[in-house]
């Protein structure tokens, strides 16, 4: 059985997009508007393709389809989760995702509960919740136009992490380069663009009364809990009911356990070597990569800061 899929994924341009994603990815992008790298996707018409070995060519999408036993024969219908770098020159509107319940009644798709980890050098910010305290003093403040009243904006560097759960007011501000970790869904609901227009002098169109219905006043959840391990430095950043990310500062050697079905590994920083049960593959920032329910330890080799997730499933 495949041990480690490698992937390559989708590039997708944006009005606020940039250019760090060859600046500091060496990706190949196709413009200077380029928002958004998904990474690791089984997502219909936006699957990353694996890059190498019996699988080499085929779709992500289609090889979850047909060889489950990969993911631990997972009972999730298409693959759950999405990795994606967004790169913003620019700020993004301000939105809201719904969670299972409505996207189900209104989309007939999974919810939006997704997670950011910072990877921008320079300091930038985000909208990330409301500063008010009840749902209808939130959409008071919406008819009434109040933004800066209702919007909670806050400053952000490399290595912070922000847990969106569905309902979240939230948008990603000018200058932000983001890890994104989210379940796989494409449902956004836009609130407010700060009335720009496009290119042809019309607003973007917003979706005010999905947006007004999704908006749940949420709390800050869980603590990012730190582990001082052999040869690396474990960071727990969520453990919640979709999925659960980890960061791992490698400092030169560090083995790993699989524990969990497969797990979707993104290298931030660094390079070096992994070794699977035998079989070595140089790793290096930029690289994405499965490892799949065939693996039984990992080494990993240099020094990398790996962020890594798994799916959890009921
Ligand atoms: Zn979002």
């Amino acid at each position: 059985m495949e041990k480690i899929l490698f992937l390559e994924g989708q590039f997708s341009e944006k009005i606020w997009g940039g250019s760090r994603l060859k600046s500091e990815y060496s990706y190949q992008i196709p413009s200077d508007r380029t928002g958004e790298y998904w990474a690791i996707s089984g997502m219909e018409g936006e699957s990353s393709t694996i890059i190498e070995g019996e699988f080499e060519g085929k779709s992500l999408r289609e090889v979850y389809e047909n060889n489950r036993e990969l993911f631990g024969n997972s009972k999730e219908k298409e693959f759950p989760l999405l990795v994606k770098i967004i790169d913003a020159a620019d700020d993004l509107s301000i939105q809201v995702h719904p969670d299972d319940g409505m996207a189900k009644r209104l989309e007939n798709s999974k919810g939006k509960t997704e997670c950011w980890y910072i990877l921008n050098e320079k300091p930038a910010s985000i909208i990330f919740g409301l500063k008010v305290e009840t749902k209808e003093e939130a959409l008071k403040l919406i008819d009434e136009r109040k933004w800066a009243e209702l919007l909670k904006e806050v400053p952000t560097k490399k290595g912070d992490f922000f847990f969106v759960r569905a309902g979240t007011v939230h948008a990603i501000k000018k200058d932000s380069l983001i890890l994104e970790i989210q379940q796989a869904s494409d449902i956004t609901y836009r609130l407010y663009d700060y009335d720009r227009k496009d290119a042809s002098g019309k607003f973007r169109d917003l979706h005010l009364e999905k947006s007004k219905e999704a908006i749940k006043i949420t709390k800050e959840e869980g603590q990012i809990q730190k582990q001082s391990r052999e040869g690396y430095e474990e960071r727990i950043l969520t453990a919640n009911e979709y999925f659960e990310v980890r960061e791992f500062k490698i400092k030169n050697n560090a083995r790993f356990k699989r524990e969990k079905p497969y797990l979707l590994e993104s290298v931030i920083e660094g390079a070096g070597e992994i070794e699977i049960d035998g079989k070595t593959s140089p790793i290096k920032k930029g690289d994405f990569f499965l490892i799949t329910n065939g693996a039984k330890n990992y080494k990993i080799r240099g020094k990398l800061t790996i962020i890594e997730a798994n799916s959890v499933e009921d």
